[in-house]
């Protein structure tokens, strides 16, 4: 007889004889019945055997999380609450669990977070952690929808570099045979060639490195970005490209995640568009309405921010950065060099994408470099690609982490990564 997911039951007629297999969650032991709770990855169920010797021996003697194999017979009048149970007539055991469990599935008092990874496979077997994946999943799957359908094509450009994308010391080196190199911090360089390449739409979902020092609850060495470059397009077609990404990915996890979003127990809002935008010197002026003196020039903290975010339900975006705090890539304002086309999007305090405009014209870009004081040699590969017909071009870089996180308002970045990378942790 083939195997039926647990999820599947419901379809079947009552009496319908039926092969499960699955994790054994709980045995609940009575005088004359026993209860076995038994687990897939696609819901839970009770079967039910009466307490013959030989049976209440086999009971007896398998662990809790063995995977086993029951057949029985669909009961739809059970009076389990689910209104569905299974008469067992057969159970084996497929493969054993040791006992005692490294971490217990059902947990009454949560388990803090890090002996929580130190077991990640079990933790991840609690319906209220898996949720956060399966919504994770969809979320991207919406926003990949959406940029197929705006014509991008999906690309995948070299993990191990020779250059730093943006110069700066948070890279992690490898030992590349006999050369020196490094893993990319961002696809940034190679999106950009791309759209020298004449492809016109392109986007990346992959791995990013930053050897970031600091242990935060919003930063990991290891994070995966969804990254855009469209050409003939400036910072504004980018950001009605990111709201309508993101809205589509909400969207599809409203839509795919209903089951998710209960075991969480919460529910969210498809996000209004347009997002609002603040000018970077807006939110200056904000904050020196609070009686907080900021430079020009500085970046937000996170204090800061937490202040201009108090002002918006959600998402919101602060546009218009200074030069000074943008990496050479970015174009400047062309009636305010100081400034550039630049965005960030903020929800509350916690920043989940960076875009801009970029410099197209090659003496520009080489004068950018000259600014930030960056060797132009080690980027010849990428400056050659403006010299022979670059167009003018827009993009971003989202945190898929970040934006489950702040979604479904979990306070870990490490919640929403499923073997999380940080200043500690590379295992497992
Ligand atoms: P932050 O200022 O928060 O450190 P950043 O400005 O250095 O971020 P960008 O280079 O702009 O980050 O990267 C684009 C996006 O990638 C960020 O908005 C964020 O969503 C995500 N991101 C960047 N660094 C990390 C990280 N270390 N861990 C997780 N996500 C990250
Ligand atoms: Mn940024």
């Amino acid at each position: 007889m083939p195997r039926t997911y647990i999820g599947a039951l419901r379809g079947f007629d009552d009496g319908t004889d039926v092969v499960i297999y699955g994790w054994l969650q709980e045995a609940r032991i009575m005088k004359n019945v026993s209860f076995l709770i038994l687990r897939d990855n696609t819901g839970i169920i009770q079967a039910t055997f009466k307490n013959d010797e030989a049976t209440l021996e086999a009971i007896k003697r398998i662990n809790r999380e063995s995977i086993v194999k029951v057949q029985g017979v669909i009961n739809k009048k059970s009076v389990s609450k689910s209104g569905i149970e299974i008469k067992g007539t057969s159970v084996s055991v497929v493969n054993e669990a040791e006992a005692p469990l490294p971490l217990p599935v059902i947990d009454p008092v949560q388990a803090d977070l890090e002996t929580r990874l130190n077991s990640r496979f079990i933790d991840l077997r609690k319906r209220n952690v898996s949720a956060i994946f399966r919504i994770e999943s969809s979320l991207l799957w919406g926003i990949r929808e959406y940029l197929h359908g705006q014509n991008f094509i999906e690309v995948h450009t070299p993990k191990i570099v020779a250059a730093a994308t943006e110069g700066g010391a948070d890279l992690f080196p490898v030992r590349y045979f006999e050369k020196d190199a490094y893993l990319n911090q961002s696809p940034q360089l190679y999106k950009e060639v791309l759209m020298s390449a004449g492809f016109d739409r392109v986007f990346e979902v992959g791995p990013a490195f930053r050897a970031e020092e600091h242990n935060t609850t919003r930063h990991l060495n290891e994070f995966t970005s969804i990254d855009i470059e469209m050409s003939f397009a400036d910072h504004n077609d980018a950001m009605s490209m990111l709201e309508n990404a993101i809205k589509s990915g909400v969207e599809n996890a409203i839509r795919a995640n209903n089951d998710d979003f209960e075991a969480l127990g919460i529910s969210i809002g498809v996000p209004e568009t347009p997002f609002p935008r603040i000018t970077y010197e807006k939110c200056i002026e904000l904050l020196s309405s609070e009686g907080i003196d900021f430079k020009f020039g500085d970046d937000f903290s996170p204090d800061h921010l937490r202040m201009i975010g108090s002002r918006f339900k959600g998402f919101y975006f602060i546009t218009e950065w200074p030069a000074s705090v943008r990496p050479f890539y970015t174009m400047p304002k062309q009636d305010d060099p100081r400034l550039t086309n630049s965005f960030d999007l903020q929800y509350r305090e916690i920043e989940v994408t960076s875009g801009a405009q970029r410099v197209h014209d090659p003496k520009m870009l080489v004068e950018r470099f000259r600014e930030k004081k960056l060797d132009v040699k080690s980027f010849q590969f990428y400056i050659d690609a403006f010299k022979y017909g670059m167009p003018p071009h827009a993009g971003w870089g989202l945190g898929l982490e970040r934006l489950t996180m702040i979604l479904l308002g979990l306070n870990n970045i490490r919640e929403t990564t499923l073997f999380p990378r940080d200043r500690t942790r590379i295992i497992p």
